[in-house]
């Protein structure tokens, strides 16, 4: 049997930056994909740059940044000023809706800032859809936030918890928004982002090239874990392990250590992204649009174009699906392409290139009770060494840089347990 004191799960940002970290190179990165960088992959096709979905960056630990950068020779980081907008009816509105209430027609602006004003403050939201309704009021909640991120989450809203998108989730109160109807302030957690000339990709390689020779052991999936042993076994071999870190999603890493947990526990969508290319440039300036209209299929668009600055349009198209409902891609590419004509984002545009990817899961469900389960089923695979984080890993709602930084102190935290000395 093999052996290894650190056992990573998964070859993304997670499982990468936590070998990048670690002070002792005995470790094994499982990867059961032919690639590294998980959601972070860059696709390259005639002459087109894309990633498996919009991946915009925006650290706000410049040391983190700093590290990753001094190992992207090759590339250059692209700083971009965010112009993200709504498509709402026939108008553009500027993102987010509830700061530009003043953009819309004169009675649906009057609706909006009515209901806003006149807010029941008395009653305490317990859940996401609750939230945006005692937060902001009908108008805005029905108009805007509640038919977009049905359509992102593709579930019924009242599912998620009240905080289900964290520090992602736009605030605004009445204040803020009356102050911009004269002066604009949108700015938001991406405000500015920044973007490597070779793709998401760019981030993945920097922190691969730091890993040992030989380290990742690719299309070798983890299947099992025995935890009273501490031993996994693979598509190919059993390892022993003193340490496990798995960014497998966390409900499949229950699954491989027979851990139970109520049914349903888990619930999360996926998303069917097309990056399309075209003939001719489109629509400039924008970076991405959000659709929250049911007569589109997607909900989002982004302009890889316009923020490399090419000549031919590049889009990615984002659509969301319950996690177990089938995804007809052909079907939805007719579909995604008339949407996109009806919109006005293409007119006598020739698709010239495509790509499609479901990521699944893509958005987890936060509830209450995953949160809970998640921090208490952590606590007892920790116990037999096992650490679960990352985007799905933490059953969470986070960034790349999240993940980084979750990897990095974990690292640190064995790398201090394992400094101590022997009593
Ligand atoms: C639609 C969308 C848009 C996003 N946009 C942004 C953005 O703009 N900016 C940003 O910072 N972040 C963004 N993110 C988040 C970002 O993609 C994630 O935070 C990040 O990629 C997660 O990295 P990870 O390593 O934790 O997980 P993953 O990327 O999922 O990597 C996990 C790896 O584990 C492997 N694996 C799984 N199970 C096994 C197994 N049993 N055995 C071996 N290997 C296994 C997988 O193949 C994968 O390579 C976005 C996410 C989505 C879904």
């Amino acid at each position: 049997m093999d052996r290894t004191t650190y056992l990573v799960v998964g070859a993304g940002v997670s499982g990468l930056a936590f070998a990048n970290f670690i002070s002792n190179d005995d470790y094994i990165i499982l990867e059961r994909d032919s690639e590294i960088g998980g959601y972070c992959k860059t696709i390259h096709q005639d002459g087109f740059v894309w990633d498996y979905s919009g991946h915009f960056f925006h650290f706000r630990h410049k040391d983190l940044e700093q590290y990753l950068v001094d190992r992207m020779p090759n590339d250059e980081i692209k700083v971009v000023e965010k112009c993200s907008q709504i498509l709402y009816k026939d108008r553009l509105v500027e993102f987010p809706f509830q700061k530009n209430i003043h953009q819309l027609p004169q009675d649906e602006f009057i609706e909006c800032l009515y209901d806003l004003y006149f807010l029941d403050k008395t009653s305490t939201p317990t859940n996401f859809k609750e939230m945006v309704y005692s937060r902001f009021g009908a108008g805005i909640a029905e108009k805007f936030l509640v038919p977009y991120n049905e359509k992102l989450y593709a579930c019924d809203l009242s599912e998620l918890d009240v905080n289900a998108m964290g520090r992602f989730f736009p605030y605004a109160d009445l204040d803020a928004i009356v102050k911009n109807f004269r002066q604009a302030d949108n700015s938001s957690y991406n405000s500015t982002f920044t973007y490597p000339s070779g793709g998401a990709i760019s981030y993945v390689n920097a922190l691969a090239s730091e890993v040992k020779e030989g380290g990742i052991a690719l299309n070798e999936g983890l299947v099992s874990i025995d935890l009273k042993r501490k031993v996994a076994t693979t598509t190919q071999r059993e390892i022993a392990f003193e340490y496990l870190i798995s960014s497998a999603p966390f409900d499949k890493l229950l699954d491989m250590t027979a851990l139970p947990y109520p049914d349903d526990a888990f619930r999360y969508n996926k998303v069917l992204v097309f990056n399309l290319g075209f003939d001719k440039k489109g629509w400039e300036g924008k970076h991405w649009v959000y659709f929250p209209e049911r007569k589109y299929p997607f909900y989002r668009v982004g302009f890889y174009d316009n923020i490399f600055d090419t000549e031919r349009m590049s889009l990615y198209v984002e659509i969301g699906y319950p996690s177990g409902a089938e995804v007809p891609v052909e079907e939805k590419l007719e579909q995604t392409l008339a949407g996109l004509k009806e919109a006005g984002v293409i007119t006598d545009h020739q698709l010239v290139s495509s790509h499609n990817i479901v990521l699944d899961p893509a958005y987890v469900h936060i509830t209450q009770e995953s949160n809970n389960l998640v921090e208490d089923l952590r606590g007892v695979l920790s116990t037999r060494g096992v650490y679960s984080i990352g985007r799905y890993g933490g059953w969470t709602y986070c960034a790349i840089e999240d993940n980084m930084i979750e990897a990095r102190s974990l690292a640190r935290q064995l790398n201090q347990i394992n400094a101590l000395p022997d009593s």
